[in-house]
């Protein structure tokens, strides 16, 4: 590939292929300030990325401003939802379906449970309409997935979520996807397993150091940090809330990061919300994006049920957040959501945590070259469903990065479908 090429902004591959390990090294010169790849952000994407690269022999530099896992970006909160029929669309299964398979590889490599089958129950109104994550009919548009990728599952009646789940108070008129595989992600653990065996795979990974700018060289990039300058062949964004500050105004001008809070209410019965016994949960209670919430078992360690809805109204800062979480939106939460729905679950808020979406026009994925440098690529696979994808996407980049031949198409995540 020619270095001095511009961006085509056609796609990922065609601009971001084939940095072969140690060259570009080589060609800037250099032991410890140079990589084949440097990746900025270590969250779910960058450390699975750096992991990725790793281990398929690229020299990689990864720099975090802060030091993964940590409570102040996107991946933090002790749980995340995976299932495999995601209403989201097509494009994303092949990618959850990868992480699943990457999840047991590092649980087997690393000898800690990562991923817990928990089952998971999908459920909204039996007549449709319901609304998540930019999608209409998300009941419909997951039991049509499941069908058509052999997903095991089983479709449930009220009655019948209540004779097995006796922790869900339904209505009476909605439908239930059940899908056995759905289950918990330890978001943190996940973050630090992946950026262990990145480490164990030679990459140098610079904490507490913030990057400040990119420029494009003859031989690739120079990343400026607060502690040092760095070159390498390529750069990988996956900066999570910082991306749309960091890559400039043609991703900016597609995603917007609001801040959204998890709540852990306390139950009179615990036992209902063990495992076995109770699933991951998504509950549409109406049409709008917003009437839903969704929740977990206690596997955490926590006192109390994990559960959250979504905000879309408000814009936040990634660096003016509001980390304090007030009595009057625990109250919310309660009375909005989980009162009349979830059994025994009581008004008594043990902990709650703010945590940021960084949302696109469509609630997709944005994974594609940079708009002006070359040798980059932008990972920004948010809007509130990307961890579950985060290991599948990771390898997919770190596959594109590297010019390996049949790397999983990701055309669908290109930023040119909002021109
Ligand atoms: C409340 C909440 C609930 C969610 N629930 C689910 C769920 O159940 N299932 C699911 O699949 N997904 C879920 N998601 C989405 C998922 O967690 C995110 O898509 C994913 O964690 C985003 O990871 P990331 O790597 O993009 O961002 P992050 O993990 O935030 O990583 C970005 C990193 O970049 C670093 N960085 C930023 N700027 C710089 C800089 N200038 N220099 C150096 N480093 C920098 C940051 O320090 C950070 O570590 C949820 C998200 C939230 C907030």
């Amino acid at each position: 590939m020619n270095n001095n090429t511009r961006p085509d902004t056609d796609g990922l591959t065609s601009r971001a292929a084939s940095t072969t390990a140690t060259t570009a090294a080589a060609a800037v010169g250099g032991a410890a300030s140079t990589a084949d790849v440097i990746v900025i952000g270590l969250g779910a994407f960058g450390s699975a990325t750096a992991w990725q690269l790793a281990r398929r022999g690229a020299k990689v530099i990864g720099i975090d401003r802060f030091h993964p896992p940590h409570d102040l970006g996107s991946s933090h909160g002790a749980t995340r939802i995976t299932r495999l029929a995601v209403g989201e669309g097509e494009a994303y299964v092949p990618l959850v379906q990868a992480s699943h398979r990457i999840w047991k590889e590092l649980e087997a490599a690393h000898g800690e449970a990562l991923y817990l089958p928990t089952g998971g129950l999908i459920m909204g109104a039996a007549d449709g309409g319901a609304q998540h994550h930019g999608k209409t009919d998300f009941v419909q548009r997951t039991i049509g997935l499941a069908r058509q990728y052999g997903i095991t599952h089983e479709l449930l009646q009220p009655d019948e979520v209540q004779a097995r789940f006796p922790q869900f108070q339904l209505r009476g008129d909605e439908l239930a996807y059940y899908e056995p595989e759905s289950g918990v992600l330890k978001p943190e653990r996940c973050v630090a397993v992946q950026l262990e065996a990145a480490r164990q795979h030679g990459a140098a990974l610079r904490m507490g150091e913030q990057v400040l700018a990119i420029s494009e060289t003859p031989g690739g990039v120079t990343v400026r940090t607060d502690k040092g300058t760095y070159s390498a062949g390529q750069v990988v964004f996956a900066a999570g809330p910082w991306t749309p500050g960091l890559v400039g105004d043609a991703y900016r001008a597609h995603l917007r990061v609001k801040r959204q809070v998890l709540f852990w209410f306390r139950p009179t019965e615990p036992a209902l919300y063990g495992s076995p016994g109770c699933p991951i949960f998504i509950w549409m209670h109406g049409r709008g994006d917003e009437d839903y919430f969704y929740g977990f078992p206690m596997v955490d360690g926590h006192a109390g049920v994990k559960v959250a809805s979504e905000q879309y109204l408000k814009d936040a800062d990634p660096d003016q957040l509001q980390r304090s979480v007030s009595p009057e939106e625990r109250e919310t939460m309660f009375q909005t959501h989980v009162a009349g729905r979830l059994r025994s679950v009581t008004s008594e808020c043990v902990q709650a945590v703010p945590c940021m979406y960084t949302v696109s026009d469509d609630s997709g994925f944005i994974v594609d070259a940079h708009p002006t440098l070359a040798r980059a690529a932008v990972i920004s696979a948010c809007s509130g469903h990307g961890f579950k994808h985060s290991a599948g996407l990771g390898e997919a980049v770190a596959q594109h990065v590297l010019g390996e031949a049949g790397a999983p198409d990701l055309s669908a995540f290109r930023v040119s479908r909002f021109s």
